[in-house]
């Protein structure tokens, strides 16, 4: 990198920063992406007359809102709820809903800027978005579950709609939330409309979306193994989280004949040499989805099983790392860990994942690293195609639907490797940067100065 393009980078950032004081991930999101794009953007003047840029790092609009609601007891609770619309250059905007305690507007920030680029990599017309609460649904029943919602969606369902904009679930935001959230939308609304994905198969959802992002994940990772020739077979894999995207990825990478060695929550990891097989995996979803447990159960019921509490995975050897739970995940100990341990492959599940300090030891070592808005688009994909289907007025069998995913896990590969690979070695991080921007950044000077 030429010392004209380190102070483009650090000229730009010093800025951002100053406009964005006290967000750290929403930084760490931008910084990533300019460290790459900054020498693409200087090189194509447009882009760069046009301030692409700094227009996209500014989001076209946060809602911040109070969100009250009784508990069971009878107390009155106070949440703090955002939606930050980001960028709908290229379709309405499109992004997951997160319920945890730590959601603040940066973090809400970084995963709405790194959808703009997702959504972009799928090929289908969605801008970016997302939003949430710090509401904390562990330990709430379902009632007090159910009554947050329906307060949440009394404000959210003016910012939303089928052209608008279409919410869908994230960390704390699966069936039982979208369920509430749209069934108090429909009530409140008196409309029918696809204005929230991963919804119920009984009332518009598509099949194979619970599925796709840990499949597509996995999908994003056997492409990467295919260019150099290899694949999941007989690989061992370490996974973390044990939620939507952790456990459809350790059944896909079992599927396609890996060892899954490990799985965590927030309280830490379980590592099962013997591997994690199709009945495991069900008492998995059932203990984290029904039950509502602690990964920890897991080594109380399975003998080949060890938990090592309030720890990551990344100390296991493996050939491949899924990092499928939160932010900032792997650190520059634990990416050692995995490289001295003979890593090949890391593809993010999460958003992401691994920090800047670990993305680029991998790098430095030739692990092949899949940043998560490439490996993990397969989630917003098939969303968007429940959205296709809603509009259509059917529904996709099972097969077709996880075809087309397949297809477009495939294409974004694609374009990472065409705006990536050099002296054979695919930089994924800049290949999914300049794959996802081109596409916003033409719609963008189209337009015009909007
Ligand atoms: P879930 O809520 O289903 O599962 C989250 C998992 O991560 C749980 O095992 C949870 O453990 C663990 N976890 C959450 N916070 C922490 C933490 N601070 N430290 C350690 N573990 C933690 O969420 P998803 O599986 O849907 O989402 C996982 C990741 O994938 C997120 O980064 C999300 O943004 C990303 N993603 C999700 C998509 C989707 O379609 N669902 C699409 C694209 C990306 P515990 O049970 O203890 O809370």
């Amino acid at each position: 990198m030429t010392d004209q393009t380190q102070h483009a980078i650090h000229k730009f950032m010093s800025g951002l920063v100053k406009r964005n004081p006290d967000e750290r991930e929403f930084h760490q999101a931008v910084q990533e992406v300019v460290e790459t794009l900054m020498p693409f953007i200087m090189e194509n003047k447009k882009y760069k007359d046009a301030c692409i840029l700094e227009r996209m790092t500014e989001p076209d609009r946060i809602i911040t809102f109070r969100v009250c609601w009784e508990d069971d007891r009878g107390n009155i609770r106070v949440n703090r709820a955002w939606r930050v619309q980001f960028n709908n250059s290229i379709g309405p905007y499109k992004g997951g809903l997160r319920f945890h305690p730590s959601v603040t507007q940066s973090v809400l920030k970084f995963l709405g800027f790194e959808q703009v680029f997702k959504n972009s990599l799928t090929g289908l017309p969605m801008g970016g978005a997302k939003g949430g609460s710090n509401f904390n649904p562990k330990g709430k029943s379902d009632s007090e579950v159910m009554r947050f919602c329906q307060s949440l969606m009394v404000e959210l369902r003016r910012h939303i709609g089928e052209h608008v904009d279409v919410p869908a679930g994230d960390i704390g935001v699966g069936s039982r939330e979208i369920s509430y959230l749209f069934g108090s939308y429909k009530r409140m609304e008196n409309r029918y409309a696809g204005v929230l994905t991963g919804k119920g198969l009984q009332f518009g959802g598509s099949l194979g979306r619970t599925e796709a992002t840990g499949y597509g994940c996995v999908y994003f990772a056997e492409n990467m193994l295919n260019h150099i020739n290899d694949s999941f077979s007989g690989k061992k894999v370490a996974i973390s989280g044990s939620g939507n995207v952790a456990t459809y990825a350790a059944e896909k990478a079992h599927e396609l004949g890996a060892t899954i060695v490990t799985l965590s929550d927030s309280s830490g990891f379980i590592h099962d040499p013997d591997g994690i097989d199709e009945e495991k995996l069900a008492f998995v979803k059932d203990l984290k989805e029904v039950r509502r447990g602690r990964i920890s159960e897991y080594a109380d019921k399975y003998s080949s099983a060890t938990f090592t509490a309030d720890a990551r995975p990344w100390s296991v050897p493996v050939d491949i790392a899924l990092p499928c739970a939160t932010q900032n995940e792997i650190h520059i100990d634990d990416a050692r860990n995995l490289v001295d341990n003979g890593v090949k492959v890391v593809a993010e599940g999460a958003n992401m994942p691994t920090d800047l300090a670990a993305t680029h030891h991998f790098q430095a070592n030739k692990v092949l690293f899949g940043p998560g808005k490439a490996s993990n688009a397969g989630g917003v994909a098939v969303s968007g195609l429940e959205q296709s289907q809603n509009a259509l007025r059917l529904s996709w069998s099972h097969e077709e639907v996880d075809q087309r995913l397949q297809i477009i896990m495939r294409k974004i590969h694609e374009k990472c490797v065409y705006h990536g690979e050099a002296d054979n070695y695919v930089d994924y991080v800049k290949g999914a940067n300049i794959g996802g921007f081109i596409k916003v950044a033409e719609a963008m000077i189209a337009y015009g100065v909007v």
